[in-house]
């Protein structure tokens, strides 16, 4: 789950990352009320959308976004009256960011915060590297509005720094950063305690991203958080119900709310193909199996919604009322497999939600497992229009082929063939694995662990410290030693001493 910048500069506060005063607000009283409090010389109004570039970006008044009203959805204003009429300009408009895609956000919020007089942008972020298992601190000190391109075409002026999700940040790691950002030792003492800080909110409120871009140095020598971006890990939420309460629908996709309010997990994915299911497991496999055997006829996926382990017949009805809300949706595949709960008791819930529902487009149910023979001979008897599937293979064609007729019938046009999948390679298990034992590597794979930690050591990348880049072989070495490295960098962090 992501937050606004202003919630997430709530949680920077309780946490020790230094922020200014600001205040949200979604009406233009209280914007010109928020400016008077403030009362600072300069007033900073900030559109509060859940994408970041809003200072490059380019409000609309309409969602088409043809009717341009101006450059940058972050403004400065020197009075009140100034703020107002900024906000004038925001709220209820579009804003299109580089983080928007090719749509745009409604801006509903505004965050009226104080001016700051900036020496340094710097960019400092906490993320999960799922590869080595391990929160990494990124820095740079070319932070601001320009950080992607930093990223890709000067790569070498952003460091990183594995740290202990028990310990945390250690001072020893922060303070280096801050020499390699170019510090003072005044500006060095600010930088470790705000880095520690942002560590401490990052693993307190199980965050799976926190960034700070900028993180400014003023002119004064403070260090100050300017922007704030966090997301969440869901299935952690129910430890932090505060957190949880900052949700803003305005930002989120209503059909995915309220299946989460079922709790049933809904995903759209932009094909023809409208998906229920029973488990994550297999919704991924009814996936696969749509985009391969319909592929001739151009369908895809167009949503799955997984109705859990015990889906009850109130819950289908309510998933066929999500998926049917879904436009795109051009046939309906119900692939249940009937474990703890019976195939019987699922056919009667396809049947209620049909009655009660109604359906105006073709629907294709494979059902498997206890009771399947009943559950079957249900649907056949039932009288209504459902189209039975003997197997996963034969739920999938039949619902491509649905779909085609259903267009057809509509006076479309065919869909385009998609291409045809990449086989699957299959690794018999024996080659892989000895019998009770450990994975069986190629002699290649099998390298003494010293010489590829040796070759692939860089954790802090700056200054031309550290050699050319490493060759694909070379990666592929770090890949394999990754957890042993992250060990290494956080025991050994200076890499002119390795
Ligand atoms: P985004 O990253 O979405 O563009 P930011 O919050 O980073 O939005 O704001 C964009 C730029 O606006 C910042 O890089 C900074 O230069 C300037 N800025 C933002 N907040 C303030 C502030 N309170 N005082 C002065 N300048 C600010
Ligand atoms: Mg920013």
């Amino acid at each position: 789950m992501k937050i606004h910048e202003f919630q997430g500069k709530q949680l920077f506060k309780t946490h020790g990352v230094p922020v200014l005063r600001g205040i949200p607000c979604t009406t233009l009283d209280q914007v010109e009320a928020a400016a008077k409090e403030l009362g600072s010389p300069v007033i900073v109004v900030k559109s509060q959308i859940h994408a970041g570039g809003r200072g490059k970006g380019t409000v609309y008044a309409d969602e088409a976004m043809t009717k341009k009203v101006m450059d940058g959805g972050v403004k400065l204003a020197k009075s009140p009256a100034e703020a107002r009429e900024i906000a004038g300009k925001l709220l209820g408009n579009y804003l299109k960011t580089i983080q928007t895609g090719d749509g745009c956000k409604r801006i509903h919020t505004l965050y009226v915060e104080d001016g700051c007089k900036i020496a340094k942008e710097l960019y400092l972020s906490v993320v999960l590297d799922r590869a080595v298992g391990l929160p990494v601190m990124v820095v740079s000190k070319e932070g601001g509005m320009d950080i992607e391109e930093v990223a890709h075409s000067k790569p070498e002026a952003i460091l990183t720094v594995h740290l202990d999700p028990h310990a945390g940040l250690g001072d020893y790691q922060a303070r280096r950063l801050g020499f390699e950002m170019g510090l003072t030792p005044i500006q060095i003492g600010a930088f470790i305690k705000t880095a520690k800080a942002l560590v401490d909110c990052f693993l307190k409120t199980d965050a799976d991203m926190v960034e700070v871009n900028p993180l400014v140095v003023t002119v004064d020598d403070q260090v100050v958080a300017l922007d704030s971006k966090m997301s969440f890990d869901d299935n952690a939420l129910f430890r932090h119900p505060d957190i949880a309460a900052m949700l803003d629908p305005n930002e989120e996709d209503a059909s995915e709310l309220e299946a989460k309010r079922h709790d049933m997990a809904f995903v759209t994915l932009g094909g023809n193909i409208g998906c229920m299911v029973n488990g994550a497991g297999l919704a991924m496999a009814t996936m696969d199996a749509i985009a391969l055997y319909g592929s001739d006829l151009g369908a895809f996926p167009a949503n799955f919604l997984d109705v859990g382990g015990g889906a009850t017949a109130e819950k289908v009805t309510t998933a066929f009322k999500i998926i049917l809300k879904d436009a795109s949706v051009e046939a309906i595949l119900v692939n249940i497999f009937g474990g703890i709960m019976k195939c019987d008791t699922i056919a009667a819930g396809v049947l209620a939600a049909v009655k009660e529902v109604g359906l105006d487009r073709p629907l294709v149910v494979r059902l498997e497992g206890t009771n399947v023979e009943l559950g079957k001979k249900m649907l056949r008897e039932s009288g209504l229009a459902v189209i039975a599937a003997e197997d996963l293979r034969d739920g999938c064609r039949k619902a491509a082929e649905a779909a085609a007729a259903y267009r057809k019938a509509k006076g479309l046009p065919p869909l385009p063939v998609k291409p045809a999948s990449a086989p699957i390679a299959y690794i018999p298990l024996k080659k892989v694995r000895r019998s009770g034992g450990p994975v069986v590597r190629s002699s290649k794979q099998t390298a003494p662990k010293a010489k590829a930690v040796a070759k692939t050591k860089p954790v802090i990348k700056a200054k031309g410290k550290v050699a050319a880049k490493p060759t694909a072989k070379a990666k592929a070495k770090s890949r394999k030693v990754a957890p042993k490295l992250a060990r290494l960098s956080l025991m050994s962090f200076n890499p002119k001493r390795r």
